[in-house]
């Protein structure tokens, strides 16, 4: 089983589906590739490099500049206050 410590240690980090790649260097990362940090530290962190659409490409976003696999893990439902936030901005309008 997959720890949240394992995870940040690096260690059997989340892979996109049908991704078997170790990774890649933020320098050999191209546009629209996963940013996601796999394993490692500093200048060898890996990073996920899955191919990004470029109509999900959003940086800046949260969770912009991931795949849709890493994407799904770090973008939460939000807390309730966040979920009512736009129903508040119709009212306010
Ligand atoms: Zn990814």
């Amino acid at each position: 089983m997959r720890t949240a410590a394992m995870i940040i240690a690096g260690i059997a980090p989340p892979q996109a589906p049908g991704c078997n790649s170790i990774g890649r260097r933020l320098a050999d990362l191209t546009s629209h590739q996963c940013h996601f940090p796999l394993r490692g530290e500093g200048a060898e962190t890996r990073f996920c490099a899955v191919e990004v659409s470029p109509a999900d490409w959003r940086p800046g976003a949260s969770g912009g500049q991931y795949c849709t696999f890493h994407r799904c893990i770090v973008v939460g439902r939000g807390t309730p206050a966040e979920r009512q936030a736009p129903r508040v901005l119709e009212r306010l309008g």
